[in-house]
Formats: structure tokens, sequence, C-alpha cells
């Protein structure tokens, strides 16, 4: 089969006859797509994610590049003929030029078909009604739960050059999904060389390019204008291709968006996804690809030969035991585990114990007699250990103090919900509400106000209108909470910054695979007079100084309030904080920080 598959590829890069295009022919798929999903979104005005793949942090992960193994999807086409077998939609020669193309085309994605083919004799059905479509494809199909069945045969439907269901459309896997293109009329089908690479698009995830213009309600909430900074998650859900009107011609449109009057050129007309004509058509786009690789290996993935991975949980809090499973579709002489954290194993079913983080497993096979499969699966396990904390900081009472919220996230964030109190018998004052260094750019969401009982919840929907879809993993500032503590305030006294949970709100989490509680610590605003190390409320001055030295060095008395004999800020009161107060006293009159 492999060495079979190989020279499909070879005589496919070496060339195809180029067809004629069929002008303005046009493709059925999102008729059908908005028909099963009318039920579930009740409206085409809005575009809410349905499933992983269109979360763009998730897509991302599956970019085509020359690390990620080529996935090998087991296809079937279907040819009609009449009841007698007479007048066959196409011919041997015509489904091996087809199919040349279709893995030709989807090359650059790392995605290849190995198929075999066969006739299916009903006259009916050699020319078909869409009412007659489930019919003919649930009496004909080939394996449907492990196999991309693709059909040829004459549509009836005047124009219509093919038709697919989207992965999300309610019936993958079922004989009724798959790909119906137009018969040949001159060596390949539909007439034209790329009008299977567009309707396999379809089955593998894609939404046409000017999905976002004219598949959608005008000007709606999920209209894609151009220029629009949210195109990740509009129209296509591909921010690499730009909104374009139907567009039938090699070339881009003029005009503009009625919605946001700007201009439409350039557009990406050379997209297999858009219906200039087909030999005018060259790529999928980069995210295009991610999409389909994504959407095959979660969706569909019952279609990928070789070898693929299941696991019997991918989610979950540190440690996380995971048993995995290797399927192959042929018998397998080894195997070899790379679970993404620099551990391995060579057993087909290896059971394995995940620390925190983000993994990408691997599998790869060898068979006999030769060759290997991979297959990987990008951000397949989400471990978390997660936590949001309240900094301390001390204040000289009246004056502005800021208290930083610190999150430590192991997984890459699509949204953080951050709820908090400052409740305590000092009245202390919230004055405003800052980004932390590592939110800069993206706009602070206020999720619940309760200012009679002093609490609050902020938040981050990372994917939308910040400067990338995903908050990294890392550790540092996320919010800075800025307050007064009345200047009648005791020195000493501690105010309480706490990260709670109240009415519906909790502090957690979302990350592509879902969301997650994280473990909350507090933090303090603590009252005091910064280098007033005994307290006198006079200075800071000499006595001070000859007071913490005495501290430090003398066995002398601590300071009476213990946070006032911090200078520097920084927890504990040492050699740093004297510094800081000589530096204040004598040399560069820094201003000094008292803390904990
Ligand atoms: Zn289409």
């Amino acid at each position: 089969m492999r060495h079979h598959l190989f020279a499909i590829i070879l005589i496919a890069i070496s060339g195809v006859p180029v067809e004629e295009a069929v002008a303005g022919g046009w493709c059925r798929s999102h008729e059908l797509d908005s028909a099963m999903r009318q039920p579930i979104l009740g409206t085409s005005s809005s575009c809410p994610p349905v499933g992983p793949c269109d979360l763009p942090g998730t897509r991302n992960l599956n970019l085509p590049d020359t690390s990620q193994p080529i996935i090998w999807i087991r296809s079937h086409v279907t040819v009609l003929r009449n009841s007698d077998g007479s007048s066959p939609a196409a011919t041997a020669n015509d489904v091996a030029n087809s199919m040349n193309q279709l893995n030709a085309d989807f090359l650059p994605a790392r995605v290849q078909f190995v198929y075999d083919w066969g006739y299916y004799n009903n006259t009916t059905y050699r020319n078909l009604t869409s009412a007659e479509d489930n019919a003919m494809k649930c009496a004909s199909a080939v394996k449907p739960d492990s196999t991309l069945n693709i059909w040829v045969t004459d549509i009836a439907e005047a124009g219509v050059l093919g038709y697919s269901y989207l992965p999300w459309s309610g019936n993958a896997l079922q004989c009724t999904y798959g790909c119906v293109v137009e018969q040949t009329s001159s060596g390949g089908f539909g007439g034209a060389r790329h009008v299977l690479t567009h309707e396999v698009g379809h089955a593998l995830g894609l939404y046409h390019t000017f999905h976002g213009v004219d598949e959608v309600g005008q000007c709606s909430a999920c209209y894609e204008n151009p220029g629009d900074p949210d195109a990740d998650n509009l129209g296509d859900f591909c921010a690499d291709t730009r909104p374009t009107p139907t567009n039938f011609s090699c070339g881009d449109v003029g005009g503009s968006s009625p919605c946001n009057r700007k201009p439409w050129a350039p557009t990406d007309y050379l997209n297999y996804m858009g219906y200039a004509s087909t030999t005018c058509q060259t790529h999928f786009s980069s995210q295009q690809m991610g999409r389909m690789r994504c959407w095959t290996q979660s969706t569909l993935y019952p279609w990928i030969m070789g070898v693929r991975m299941q696991a019997d949980t991918t989610f979950g809090p540190s440690p996380l035991n995971v048993q995995f499973s290797g399927v192959a579709s042929q018998t397998a002489t080894s195997w070899a585990w790379k679970f993404g954290d620099g551990q391995t194993s060579v057993l087909q079913n290896p059971f394995h114990s995940y620390g925190p983080g983000y993994y990408s497993p691997e599998v790869t096979i060898t068979t006999s007699p030769s060759g290997s499969y991979t297959s990987k699966r990008p951000g397949f396990i989400s471990v978390y250990a997660d936590t949001i904390a309240a900094d301390s900081s001390g204040t000289t009472p009246g004056k502005p103090v800021r208290v930083d919220i610190v999150a430590r996230n192991y997984l890459p964030l699509t949204a953080i919900n951050i709820p908090f109190t400052w409740a305590s018998t000092i009245n202390a004052v919230l004055d405003s509400v800052r980004n932390g260094s590592r939110t800069a750019g993206w706009p602070i969401q206020t999720v619940q106000l309760d200012n009679t009982n002093k609490r609050r919840t902020y938040g981050f929907d990372f994917g939308t209108g910040g400067p990338q879809v995903v908050l990294p993993a890392g550790n540092g500032p996320v919010l800075s909470l800025w307050f007064r503590v009345p200047p009648t305030t005791p020195p000493g006294t501690v105010v309480p910054i706490e990260i709670i949970s109240y009415g519906y709100q909790t502090p957690n989490m979302t990350c592509a695979a879902g969301n997650y509680p994280v473990v909350a610590k507090s933090g303090a605003i603590i009252a005091c007079r910064a280098g007033d190390v005994n307290n006198d409320a006079v200075g800071p001055d000499i006595a001070d100084l000859t007071y913490l030295i005495s501290f430090l060095f003398l066995s002398g008395p601590p300071p009476p309030v213990w946070s006032q004999g911090n200078c520097d800020g920084l927890p504990g009161i040492d050699i740093g904080d004297l510094t800081a107060l000589i530096d204040y006293l004598f040399i560069s009159f820094s201003p000094l920080t008292c803390g904990s």
C-alpha cells in the first residue's frame, strides 16, 4: 500500500494536465451546514466557536511544519454508473488524476489521502438531486466510521460543482458525511483542478473565505470587515484569509465593506476555499492548514491511517496519571512513545504520570516489511497546578499603595477570573485597577462589582482584543490594585487582600481544554511609616539608624512596629534595609518602603 502511495505522490508533483475551469460553479456546503446547525445556533448571525479547533491557540499548535508528521487519511472514491453499468461518471484515469491533484494540494498541510475506489450502479443516483443525497450515500458508503467517502456523479442542481458537510455539522463519521463532486468534464472531478480540494477542505473543517461576509447576516456580530482586529474569531476563523465577498474572478474584488467602509482589496482570491476559477487557485493559508490538521485529529481521527494515540484522560490537576493506548492500522513491529516531557516508552499501551504543564506526546510505529508512521498531538495533555496570589505591600497611611495580583499558570490561558476582597475593619479605599506587566495590552474586564461588601471580580478574555490569543505559561503580575488606607491607621495594622470565592465567582483559569480551579493565596497592605524604625513618629532620622544597627548587630530589641524596620520593602529585616536607610539619609534620599 505505501509503495503504491508514494508513486501517487510523485506523479502528482511531476505534473498533471491543466484543466479548464468551469466559470460560475458553486458549492452547496454552507447550505448543508447551516441547515444541520440551525437548531443549535438558532440564527446564522452569531459565530460562537463550535469546537476546540476554533480556538486560535489550539489551531496554532497544529500549524504544519516539517516537525509535524504527515497525517495519512483513509479514503474511498465511489463512481456512480447507471444500473446496467453504463455511463460511468468518471474513468479510472479521472480518479487517479483527481486524487493525485488532491494529494499535491494537501502536501503543504502535511495531509495525504490513501484511497481505493469502485463503482456503484444506480440509474436514479446517476443524476443526483439533493433529496436523494442521503439515501445514495448510505446505500453506497464504504466504512464511513473510518473512511473519508467521496462520490462522483452528475449533480442535478445546475451550477453546483460539489458539496460537503463540515466536522461540526453533527454527522461526522456517519454514512451521510463526506464529499460529493460533479462528474468529470475533462480529466478531473468537477471539470476543474481544485474542486475536490475545495470540498475536502470543507470536510476537514474549513469555511469559505467569504463565509464572514456572504454567509452571515450583513453587519451582524459575526460579520468580518477588512482590517478587523478580531478576524481570528469571525468569519472563517482564520486571520490570515482576509474577508471578501463571493468572487468568481481571478483577481481582487473592488468596493468596500458596507459596515466599516474599508476596501476589500487585497483579498486572498488564490485560496482554494474561494470561488475563483480553480485554475487560478494555488493554496490554503497556514491557519487553514492548522484548522484541518486539528479537526482531523480531534473529530475525524478514526480516518487516520498508520498509528494514532488514545488516552483515558487528557486534562486535570497535577499529577495527572494517563493510560495511553496505541492503535495501529497494520501490524506494528515496534512502538516508540515520546511523552513530551522528556520521558519515553516502547510499550504499545504505556502509563505515564505528568507534572504540571502542556504536552505534545508523539508515538511512532514501525511496520513490517518496512515503513514507519508517527502521530503527534500538539497540546494533547494539559495538567494544572496553578495559583492566583495577592502580594503584600507596606504603605504610610494616607498614601497610595499598589498591591499586585500575581498569576502562575502552567497552561496557555484563554481567560482568567480574579475575585478578591479588601473587607476589613480598616476602611481601605480601592482607587484604581490597572494591568499587570503580564497583561499589558489586554482590556481588563469588570466581571462583578460589590462595593458594599468590598469585593470585586476582574478578568481577562485573552482570545480577543489583545496582543496574543493566549496568555502563555508564566508567573507574574496580571493586575495591579491601587489602595489607600486612612491617615489615622495605626502603624502595624494589617489589611488583608484576599483572593476569594463568593456568589458565583471563583478564582479560575480557562485553557483550550476547559476551565479549572486554582489555588488562591492572600496578601495584605501593612500600614507603616517607612524608616521610622523606633516608632517615635519622627524621621526617618539618625535615631532610627542607630536603632536598626543595634538590632542587627548588637542584640538590641526588634523594631516596635516590625514593618517599619523593613526599609527596602523586601521580606525580612536585614543588611539590605540598613543599606536602604543609609542611602535615604545620606546619599540619594530615595524613598523608603516598609513591609513584612
Ligand atoms: Zn464550498
